[in-house]
């Protein structure tokens, strides 16, 4: 009987999970429905220019899937921006320009998700933290100022602290290693604690990010050559793809299974 009790309590718990992430992806489909149709127009894309009629779930360009990214973000990060006015449409001019951010407007690729999480980066530092809190990540990674990362150098896009702290959000959500300028001690620490004080992680993905990385939590770029590198747009690895986005939500589910069993024992 009593085992009986506790796998009712399992299966409810299960079930919560399940309804309160299905929840969250729902609202945000609701205020953001773009990100639904960017979706469709990529699939399609993909089938005028296959010949083979396999069926291709991937869109020609390997843009994450946005239900993908969406079942990743961290529950803090998805409230954060669901009660903020952040609007999320298509990225202007011509077809293929870039995903950009301006203002309140989060403007998407028609080539794809790839930098949903970046461009999220770039609306929270314009619009949600504090000059303070700007100040305050700036010297947590090692940059010279909340304009510039080093010193005396042209401020664009490699020497710029708002697309550093984009890089970065995108990093912690998508469980990658954060990019230091400067090295110092129990750096990495302090900056997920940052993150988590601004609601981009939450305890649950923070363990994640621990479990997936362990010692290798972050990286050192520290000239810049090396943030050049990050961002070049010949041979990106800035953006995120496809599998790298259902690898990640694996690696979530099969914790959130885990802690689920942990939690019927
Ligand atoms: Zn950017």
């Amino acid at each position: 009987m009593r085992l009986a009790g506790r796998a009712v309590e399992f299966n409810n718990t299960r079930r919560a999970n399940h309804f309160m992430r299905q929840e969250l992806v729902r609202r945000f489909y609701e205020k953001h429905p773009y990100l639904k149709r960017v979706w469709v127009s990529l699939t399609k894309l993909r089938f005028e220019t296959r010949q083979s009629g396999i069926p291709a779930f991937r869109p020609m360009h390997g843009s994450p899937h946005p239900d993908h990214l969406l079942e990743i973000m961290p529950d803090s990060l998805g409230e954060l921006l669901l009660k903020s006015d952040m609007k999320i449409w298509p990225a202007g001019g011509m077809p293929g320009e870039s995903s950009r951010t301006k203002g309140k407007g989060v403007g998407i690729s028609s080539l794809g998700v790839h930098d949903l999480y970046h461009e999220f980066g770039h609306y929270i530092w314009n619009n949600i933290l504090t000059p303070e809190q700007r100040r305050g990540y700036s010297s947590l990674v090692g940059a010279h100022d909340e304009k510039r990362i080093f010193e005396n150098m042209e401020l664009d896009r490699n020497n710029s602290t708002d697309e550093h702290f984009a890089r970065n959000v995108q990093n912690a959500v998508m469980l990658r290693p954060l990019e230091l300028a400067k090295h110092q001690e129990g750096q990495t620490r302090a900056l997920l604690d940052y993150l988590a004080s601004i609601g981009v992680l939450d305890a649950k993905h923070r363990a994640h990010f621990d479990a997936k990385l362990g010692d290798n939590r972050a990286f050192l770029a520290d000239a810049i050559e090396k943030i050049q590198k990050i961002n070049d747009i010949v041979k990106p690895q800035n953006p995120v793809f496809y599998d790298e986005a259902g690898k990640i939500l694996q690696f979530i589910r099969n914790r959130r299974r885990g802690e689920r069993l942990k939690y019927a024992e």
